[in-house]
């Protein structure tokens, strides 16, 4: 499966989600994040030790339009596709790209939205975010339809005259030749552990802080991932909320999990009871969840 998302914003919820399972593909394409919230999203984000090279982060400049994201598409994110071939592509099509959007700055017109869907030959499209309610939703969401549909939507109207600072072209292809350069380069940066609280094997640790801008609080986080041959690996996350000092913990065995992985995972949701305050547990290749809670013990979830 293969999720594009061409949400102004970097789609860092999915990335999240999807970071170290090999089998699906995360392509983002958004605004900056020296320039935007999240502010993440770069070209050495590319994925976890067992799923290497699943996420790919293209990060455009404020005032790219809308030749420039097609040449994106049609240059890195396609062929990126094919080479995948994933079964299914869901777009994650947010449409505050377009150039009357009042929280970003980038320069897509409602009938590049059209060009963007009809482009991506997605299978499912899912609305995000886009704050120019007036000016461009209304637009920008016929103009995806209809390429949706693959009807014409070079009739689709503009609301508003582009008046915004433009990328050119020229300076657009030396800027994604840079990025790909950059992106070919970065390299992963894995810390090793081997720690008898960590049970079965080799774990690598991922530094992960998360800042809620809403709550205005950052949530001190690591990942630990099973290094795994056989398997996207068991998933350990420790969790710190600087809001009431408690410590939490998600241990997460992945889809299609080998043995010796889904036995970590049940060594480490054993053994965290009654260490944390909150304890979810999810084994994927069960399809089962449960949740630990300091001091009620074990409920179903
Ligand atoms: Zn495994």
């Amino acid at each position: 499966m293969a999720i594009v998302d061409t949400d102004v914003h970097h789609g860092d919820g999915t990335q999240d989600i999807f970071y170290h399972d090999p089998n699906v593909l995360f392509i983002s394409m958004h605004q900056d994040g020296r320039t935007l919230y999240p502010g993440t999203g770069f070209v050495d984000e590319k994925g976890g030790p067992n799923a290497w090279d699943s996420t790919l982060n293209i990060p455009l400049k404020p005032g790219t339009g809308d030749e420039c994201f097609h040449y994106v598409l049609e240059n890195w994110v396609l062929p990126r596709l094919r080479e995948f071939e994933p079964e299914l592509i869901i777009n994650s099509a947010g449409q505050d790209n377009h150039f009357t959007d009042p929280l970003a700055s980038m320069n897509v017109t409602a009938r590049g939205y059209g060009k963007i869907t009809e482009l991506l030959q997605a299978d499912l499209a899912v609305l995000e975010g886009g704050y120019s309610i007036q000016g461009a939703l209304p637009y920008v969401n016929l103009a995806i339809l209809l390429a949706l549909a693959g009807e014409d939507y070079s009739n689709v109207i503009e609301t508003a005259q582009l008046t915004r600072p433009q990328v050119s072209f020229s300076e657009f292809k030396t800027y994604l030749q840079n990025l790909q350069i950059k992106h070919r380069q970065a390299e992963s940066d894995w810390i090793i552990r081997e720690e008898a609280r960590l049970p079965q094997g080799k774990w690598v640790i991922i530094p992960h802080p998360v800042y809620y801008d809403t709550e205005g609080f950052q949530e001190n986080r690591y990942d630990y991932i099973r290094l795994c041959n056989n398997c996207g690996g068991t998933v350990y996350i420790e969790s710190h909320s600087p809001l009431d000092g408690t410590n939490n913990a998600l241990v997460r065995i992945p889809f299609a999990a080998c043995p010796v992985c889904s036995q970590a995972g049940y060594d480490l949701w054993g053994n965290l009871q009654g260490q944390r305050k909150n304890v979810l547990f999810q084994d994927q290749s069960q399809n089962k969840i449960q949740f630990w809670q300091y001091p009620e013990g074990v409920t179903p979830y």
